[in-house]
């Protein structure tokens, strides 16, 4: 095995404990596993799964842990068993870190729901740092028409993002509650396809209302309204419960809610005439490389552009923070070499 860097020490930022502020750390490099990559971090954007890991809203994340699951950088070492890479190329490291490949789940299709699936960021040392290891069959080559701030938001924004519009199948009037990262990206997706975007942000956010017309959105408004069309389909990106109801609301008969988050604060009880008339609500869980595979396919043929905003790796907190409160405009993007 090819071993640069053994005794090297690297920076990142470290969760020792839930709701506790992520800290900076000199540890040792990571050395690769015989089927993983070491991957020297140039990017690594902030998803809102990570402040649900480190506000402490996620079950038994491995403490200490190094948060960061939208990660691009380049293969410093390859483990000895690794075949399809070479040192030097550009990869994409996402949430979906390893799955059992033997359940009805990973035998089926749907890798996303294996029981013994772990994730980059919550079970395995993530981004925040300069350098991570990654099992070499979860990681992606990356278009090269993106720049490594604008590839990282696309692998978990823009993956989660996908499958969740897959979800909402061929509707043509589509909602999105929520307009983030994710959401940025998926109104490019609609956009391209010809598709109706109403946007529905917090109330009085009209900074997000803004960013969400100049995306391609035909209306844009608070979540407080009623829809002003009957949508086909809804998309529920912000955290909030109380937003499943309303999107109940807004979808026609034979319409469908997908909640695209990992973590939603509780759903206030609703009337069942709200969900009759076969509508539908489903969740989002995690991704599978197959959509991985298609989406950054799809993502230069669009192009989907992405709106990013850098932060130095010690500036995570600040970031987090920034995402916490609903003050930023597109993505946030660690960069460990600002
Ligand atoms: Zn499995
Ligand atoms: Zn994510």
């Amino acid at each position: 095995m090819n071993s640069p860097g053994l005794n090297k020490v690297m920076r990142a930022m470290v969760l020792d404990a839930p709701r506790e502020p992520v800290k900076l750390r000199c540890l040792p490099r990571p050395q690769p596993a015989a089927s993983e990559l070491l991957v020297k971090i140039a990017a690594c954007a902030i998803c809102r799964t990570d402040l649900h890991v480190v506000d402490g809203e996620l079950p038994d994340p491995k403490c200490p842990i190094i948060p960061g699951h939208e990660i691009v950088g380049r293969i410093a070492a390859l483990g000895s068993n690794v075949g399809n890479f070479s040192v030097g190329e550009r990869v994409g490291i996402p949430w979906l870190g390893w799955t059992c490949g033997k359940c009805r789940y990973c035998r089926s299709g749907h890798e996303n729901l294996c029981p013994a699936a772990r994730f980059t960021g919550y079970q395995i040392d993530g981004g925040y740092a300069e350098f991570t290891t990654a099992d070499a069959r979860y990681c992606f080559r990356i278009p090269d028409a993106y720049s490594d701030v604008e590839a990282a938001p696309l692998l978990c924004a823009g993956l989660i993002g996908y499958r969740a519009l897959k979800m909402a199948g061929d509707a043509e009037k589509v909602g999105i509650y929520g307009f983030g990262a994710a959401a940025h990206i998926v109104a490019q997706v609609l956009r391209h396809q010809g598709r109706t975007l109403f946007a529905f942000t917090a109330p009085g956010d009209t900074a997000a209302q803004e960013f969400a017309l100049e995306m391609g959105a035909a209306w844009a408004g608070g979540s407080d309204l009623p829809s002003p069309e009957p949508l086909d389909a809804a998309v529920i990106f912000a955290p909030v419960g109380g937003l499943v109801p309303a999107a109940l609301r807004a979808i026609r008969p034979g319409g469908i809610v997908v909640c695209g988050g990992i973590h939603m604060s509780e759903i206030p009880a609703f009337p069942y005439d709200i969900l009759w008339r076969e509508k539908r609500l489903v969740s989002v869980a995690n991704l599978t490389r197959r959509d991985a595979e298609e989406f950054l396919t799809l993502a230069p043929q669009i192009p989907v552009r992405v709106t990013t905003e850098t932060f130095p790796l010690s500036c995570a907190n600040t970031a987090l923070a920034r995402l916490r409160e609903g003050r930023l405009i597109g993505a946030a993007v660690l960069v460990p070499q600002h």
